[in-house]
C-alpha cells in the first residue's frame, strides 16, 4: 500500500460551515492574518499581503482532509504562486513527492515558475522547476514544485498512468476550459479512484464551483483495502478567496468602431494625455495585430512627441523571448508609463503590477472547428461578458482604475454572450482522441467529460485517424505507427509526416521542417521595413513553397554558426531558430528511440512533398480555373481559402496546394503552403479521396 506522509493537522481558525447535504464546505470568513511581518524580507512581506495568505491554514486543512478542493479567487490574489509554496511548507513535497501545478499556457508556466523560484530564493530548475513541450527545466529528486502545461501532464500519464510521483496536483485556470484541462479533469477523476491519497486542487478565477464540485463527487467506493484513516473525504471542499480589487469605471465607445487597431492607438494616446500616472494594459488578439499596434504607437511617438511622452511600449504574447518577457514584468521606470499590448494571456493567467487603465478591443483569437467542412481555424472572434469583466478587473489591482471598451454598451448588454464555449466543443478532436486511445480509453464518447464533445466532431476525428492509418478497422491504435504517433508530442498530422519521411528516406530534412512548423514564425515581423524584409525573404524562397524555404533558412543559420547577427540581417527570428534547432534535436532523439534511421534525400523536393502529403492530404486545395484573385477551394468541402501574405507562394498561386493551418480574419488564409501534384493525393490516401472528391476525378 502506498505510504504517505500526513502533514500536521492544525484546524483553521476560520469558521467552517458544513453543508452536509451538498457535501460542500464553505469558508465563510477568513482567519485573521498572523505575524506582523517584522523581520521578513520585502518579498516575504509581499507574500503575506496577498489575499490568499489569510486562507493559508484553511486551505491546508481542507486539502489534507478532502480528496478534492476547489478554490475560486480573483486574479492576482495569489492562488498560483502561493498555494504550491504553502503545500511545500506543510510537507507535501517530502519523501521525494512532487507538487504539480498545471497551466493551460506555456508562457504562464515559465513566468509563474520563475516568480516562485525568486520568492523561494532558489534557482529555477532545482526545487522549483517547470516542463513545457520540448523544454524540461526540472531536476528529478530535487524538484519539489513543478509547473507544467496540462498537455504535458497528460503525456506523463503515458509513462506513469497513475502519476505516482505527485502528492498534490493543482489544476489551475480551470475556468479557461481548454481542451487539455477538460481531458485532464476527467483523467484525474479516474486516477483518484485508484489513488485515494492523491489530492486535487481545482483553482480558477470564475469557475462555477458547484458544478465542478458535483463532477468530482466520487460516489463510487474507493478501493477497500485502503485503511480508512488514509482516505480523505471524497466530498469536494470549496474555498472562495475574497480579493481586494478596487472599483473600475467602465467607459464604452458611443458608436461601433471600424478599425480597432487605430482606435486602440488613439485611446492609449488619450489616456496618456488626460489621465493621471499608471500603466496601461491593452487587449488585442494575436501577434500580428499586436505587432501592428506596437508599430502604429511607435510611429506616433515620433510624430506627436507631446501626446506620447514617457510611453514605454511592450508586446506580450506566447512565443515572446525571455528578455522581452522580463521587460513586461520589470517595474515601470520613474516618469514613464508602461503600455503592455497583450493577447488574452494577461486576462487571468498573469498578473501585471501597476496597471490602472485597460483598453479592451472586445476580441480574442479563438479556435473554431466546423465538423461539416472539417475546417479548424484560428478566428478573431468577440469575447464573452465573463472575459470582458476579467479584462476590466485588471485595472483595479493597485488603486481604482478605468477600463475603456472599444464596443458600445448596447453591444455589451444585448449581444455579447454570457460565457465562452469550452474549447472541447469547438475544436478538431484528432489529438484528443489519439491521446485518450494511447491511455487505454477506448470508448471515448462514454468518457467522463465535464462537457461532452459534439459527436460529429468525434466521428470526423476517427475518420481522419483511420485515413492516416493511426487507428484500424476496430478503431484501435495501430502498431507501431499509431502508438508512435501518439508518443510524438506534436499534432498527429505533423507526426505522420515525420514518420512517413522515415519510410521515404527524407527524415533529416523533415525533422527540420516539423521543428520549423512548431514555432510561431521563423521570420521577424514588425521591424518596420516590410519591403526590405520581403526582398530578403526572396533569397531563401523555394518555388515549391514554405516548407522547403524553411530548409534554406535553416541551412543558412547553421552555416553562419547560429549567428544572431546573421538572423538580424536576414529578418529571421533568432530565438525561433534556436528553438528550431532544439526541437529538431529532440525529434531526432525520439526517432532513434523508435529505431528509425535519419536519412537525407539530398534536396529531392518531390520525395519531401510526398511525405508532407502523407500527413496533410486532408488540407489540399486547388485554384479555380478562372480565378484571378488567388481564390482556392478545399477539396474536402469546397471552402473558399486564400494564401496568407506571409507565404512565399503569396501571389505565385500554384494550381494545387496543401496547407499546414488556417488563420481566419475577413477570409480563411492558409499559412505555410506547398505546391503539389494532385496525383500524389490519390496515391497517399486512396480511400479518403475516392469517397469524397468528385473534383479530383477531373484531373
Ligand atoms: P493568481 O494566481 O491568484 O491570479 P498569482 O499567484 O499569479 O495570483 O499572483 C499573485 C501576486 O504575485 C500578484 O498579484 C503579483 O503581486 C505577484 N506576482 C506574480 N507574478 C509576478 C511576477 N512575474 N513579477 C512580479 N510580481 C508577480
Ligand atoms: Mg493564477
Amino acid at each position: 500500500m502506498a505510504q504517505f506522509w500526513r502533514p500536521g493537522s492544525a484546524r483553521p481558525r476560520a469558521s467552517l460551515i458544513d453543508d452536509e447535504e451538498g457535501g460542500v464546505l464553505f469558508l465563510s470568513s477568513p482567519a485573521p492574518s498572523s505575524s506582523s511581518g517584522f523581520g521578513y524580507s520585502s518579498l516575504e512581506r509581499q507574500r503575506q499581503r496577498l489575499p490568499v495568505f489569510k486562507y493559508r491554514d484553511a486551505i491546508l486543512y481542507l486539502v489534507e482532509n478532502h480528496a478534492t478542493t476547489i478554490i475560486v479567487g480573483e486574479t492576482g490574489s495569489g492562488k498560483t504562486t502561493q498555494i504550491p509554496q504553502y503545500l511545500k511548507e506543510a510537507g507535501w513535497a517530502e519523501g521525494g513527492r512532487v507538487i504539480a501545478c498545471t497551466q493551460p499556457r506555456r508562457l504562464a508556466v515559465q513566468s509563474v515558475a520563475s516568480r516562485v523560484a525568486e520568492e523561494m530564493g532558489v534557482k529555477i530548475g532545482e526545487e522549483v522547476g517547470y516542463t513545457i513541450r520540448f523544454e524540461d527545466q526540472t531536476n528529478p529528486g530535487v524538484t519539489m514544485i513543478k509547473f507544467l502545461t496540462d498537455g504535458v501532464l497528460i503525456r506523463e500519464m503515458m509513462d506513469d498512468p497513475l502519476l505516482t510521483k505527485y502528492s498534490v496536483i493543482m489544476v489551475d485556470e480551470a475556468h479557461e476550459r481548454s481542451i487539455s484541462t477538460d481531458m485532464l479533469l476527467g483523467l484525474l477523476k479516474k486516477i483518484q479512484r485508484r489513488r485515494p491519497e492523491l489530492r486535487l486542487i481545482i483553482s480558477s478565477a470564475t469557475i462555477e464551483a458547484k458544478s465542478m464540485s458535483n463532477f468530482f463527487q466520487n460516489r463510487k467506493k474507493v478501493l477497500e483495502h485502503f485503511a480508512m484513516d488514509s482516505v480523505p473525504n471524497q466530498l469536494p471542499a470549496i474555498v472562495s478567496v475574497e480579493g481586494k480589487g478596487y472599483t473600475v469605471d467602465i467607459y464604452y465607445v458611443e458608436e461601433p468602431v471600424s478599425d480597432y487597431l487605430q482606435t486602440t492607438v488613439d485611446t492609449v494616446l488619450l489616456i496618456n494625455e488626460k489621465e493621471s500616472p499608471g500603466d496601461i494594459l491593452v487587449f488585442l488578439t494575436g501577434q500580428d495585430d499586436i505587432d501592428a499596434a506596437v508599430k502604429l504607437l511607435t510611429d506616433a511617438t515620433h510624430d506627436d512627441k507631446k501626446r506620447s511622452s514617457g510611453l514605454l511600449i511592450l508586446p506580450l504574447f506566447s512565443g515572446l523571448s525571455r528578455v522581452d518577457q522580463d521587460l513586461v514584468f520589470a517595474p515601470t521606470p520613474r516618469g514613464k508609463r508602461k503600455v503592455v499590448i497583450s493577447t488574452n494571456i494577461a486576462e487571468t493567467s498573469l498578473t501585471l503590477e501597476g496597471v490602472v487603465y485597460v483598453v479592451d478591443s472586445g476580441f480574442s483569437k479563438q479556435r473554431f472547428y466546423n465538423p461539416v467542412s472539417d475546417i479548424e481555424s484560428l478566428v478573431v472572434a468577440p469575447i464573452s461578458k465573463a472575459s470582458a469583466r476579467q479584462r476590466a478587473g485588471r485595472a483595479g489591482r493597485v488603486r481604482p482604475g478605468k477600463c475603456f471598451r472599444l464596443y458600445t454598451e448596447d453591444y455589451f448588454l444585448k449581444e455579447m454572450a454570457a460565457d465562452g464555449i469550452p474549447e472541447m466543443q469547438r475544436s478538431n478532436l484528432v489529438s484528443c482522441v489519439i491521446q485518450l486511445k494511447a491511455l487505454g480509453i477506448d470508448n471515448i464518447l462514454g468518457f467522463d467529460w465535464l462537457a461532452s464533445p459534439p459527436p460529429e466532431a468525434m466521428v470526423r476525428a476517427l475518420e481522419v485517424l483511420y485515413s492516416l492509418s493511426i487507428v484500424d478497422d476496430d478503431v484501435k491504435l495501430t502498431s507501431p505507427i499509431g502508438y508512435q504517433i501518439a508518443e510524438v508530442p506534436m499534432d498527429p498530422m505533423v507526426s505522420k509526416m515525420v514518420l512517413s519521411a522515415c519510410d521515404l528516406g527524407c527524415s533529416e530534412e523533415m525533422t527540420t521542417i516539423a521543428a520549423s512548423l512548431s514555432v510561431q514564425s521563423i521570420w521577424v515581423s514588425g521591424r518596420g521595413a516590410q519591403k526590405a524584409s520581403d526582398e530578403v525573404k526572396l533569397r531563401f524562397a523555394a518555388a515549391e513553397g514554405d516548407h522547403i524555404t524553411f530548409l534554406n533558412v535553416y541551412k543558412g543559420f547553421i552555416n553562419s554558426g547560429k549567428s544572431s547577427q546573421w538572423c538580424y540581417k536576414n529578418y529571421v527570428n533568432y530565438h525561433a531558430m534556436k528553438k528550431v534547432v532544439d526541437v529538431k534535436e529532440q525529434l531526432c532523439r525520439l526517432l532513434r528511440r523508435f529505431g528509425l534511421a535519419l536519412k537525407s534525400c539530398e534536396q529531392d523536393t518531390q520525395i519531401l512533398r510526398k511525405a508532407i502529403i502523407a500527413g496533410f492530404f486532408a488540407n489540399s486545395c486547388y485554384m479555380e480555373e478562372y480565378s484571378h484573385n488567388g481564390l482556392y477551394k478545399t477539396i474536402r468541402s469546397s471552402q473558399e481559402v486564400y494564401i496568407h501574405p506571409s507565404s512565399v507562394l503569396f501571389r505565385v498561386n500554384p494550381k494545387w496546394v496543401v496547407y499546414h493551418s488556417l488563420v481566419s480574419t475577413d477570409k480563411h488564409y492558409m499559412r505555410n503552403v506547398i505546391a503539389i501534384d494532385p496525383s500524389w493525393l490519390i496515391e497517399a490516401a486512396p480511400h479518403f479521396y475516392q469517397t469524397r472528391s468528385p473534383n479530383l476525378a477531373l484531373y
